[in-house]
């Protein structure tokens, strides 16, 4: 009968909108007491829109729209897809090709345009690759409230800074409440600022916040979560995820997000919406107490 309960478990998930990776993936799925929330993508829309254009006094505003706008359109990160369309309705013309692009999960990304060098990104890959920040772009920045903003350089010197809004998920918060209610603790999890993170933390009632972490920060935190004894569930939709929902305990993909965090979860929410990750708890109880 064992058996039989579990496939019925995995066809009543993909009824709710839950592709599962095989039964036993129901198992760790009952016992998880904490849920890593990845921040953009997975409790945000994603969608981001540019907002703000602010050239550094050496460059121009055109300039920092059309090299952070051709490298951005390399990657599919959100923060990049919104730069890029930015750039691309305010600037004349088609943006110019990029050659020898890297994409830097997390950080941002780098490639050559128009025979520069440029870096598109947050304020420590910039500053790690040595590029002086100038104070003006700096306070810009941290005075845009809960905006994330993308640095950029041309050469090794800073362009400018461009900031970019995303919104909450009309069901985050909702969702958040129904994880508490099964007895989770909801964690906030970003390679965003603590400014953005706090900001998107008290819109859906987190209060346990991780920002500024790097990709591989993101696989220690569950990993020291785990080695305080709890039973870690993650949920991320991005590239800069996929190691950390392979280390929890239970890894749920955004379906909504890239293909690597969907072959790195052990479970897909296929529309995106964070309250499905509850009903799969609750799918998961219910089926295994059948069993027993
Ligand atoms: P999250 O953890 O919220 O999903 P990421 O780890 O993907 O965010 O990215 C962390 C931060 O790195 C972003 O908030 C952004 O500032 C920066 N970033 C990542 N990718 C890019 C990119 N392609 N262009 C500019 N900035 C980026
Ligand atoms: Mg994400």
């Amino acid at each position: 009968a064992t058996p039989t309960a579990l496939m019925v478990g995995t066809g009543r998930g993909a009824q709710l909108g839950i592709l599962i990776k095989g039964p036993e993936v129901l198992e760790s799925t009952r016992r998880v007491d904490t849920v890593v929330l990845d921040k953009t993508g997975t409790v945000t829309t994603g969608r981001m829109t540019l907002q703000g254009v602010h050239p550094a006094e050496t460059a121009d505003a055109t300039e920092l729209l059309r090299l952070a706008g051709a490298l951005e359109q390399a990657s599919e990160h959100p923060v990049a897809r919104a730069v890029a369309e930015g750039a691309a309705a305010r600037v004349q013309g088609p943006l110019p090709a990029t050659e020898d692009f890297v994409n830097m999960p997390g950080l941002g990304v780098r490639g050559v345009v128009e025979g520069h060098e440029v870096l598109a990104g947050r304020a420590r890959l910039l500053e790690e690759a040595g590029v002086e920040l100038p104070e003006e772009l700096l306070r810009t920045a941290a005075g845009a409230g809960g905006l994330t903003a993308v640095f950029a350089a041309r050469d090794g010197k800073a362009l400018g800074v461009l900031t970019v809004a995303d919104a909450v998920k009309d069901t985050s918060a909702e969702a958040v409440r129904e994880l508490r209610a099964l007895g989770l603790a909801p964690v906030l999890l970003t390679g965003d600022t603590r400014a953005v993170a706090e900001k998107v933390a008290a819109e859906v009632g987190v209060t346990e916040v991780y920002a500024e972490v790097v990709p591989e920060e993101k696989v220690s935190l569950v990993e020291r979560l785990q080695a305080q004894g709890r039973t870690v569930a993650m949920v991320g939709d991005g590239v800069n995820d996929a190691a950390a929902l392979a280390t929890a305990d239970l890894g749920l993909a955004m379906g909504t997000g890239t293909d690597v965090a969907i072959e790195a979860g052990d479970l897909t929410l296929v529309r995106g919406d964070l309250r499905v990750a509850a009903d799969a708890i609750r799918l998961a109880r219910r089926t295994l107490a059948t069993i027993k």
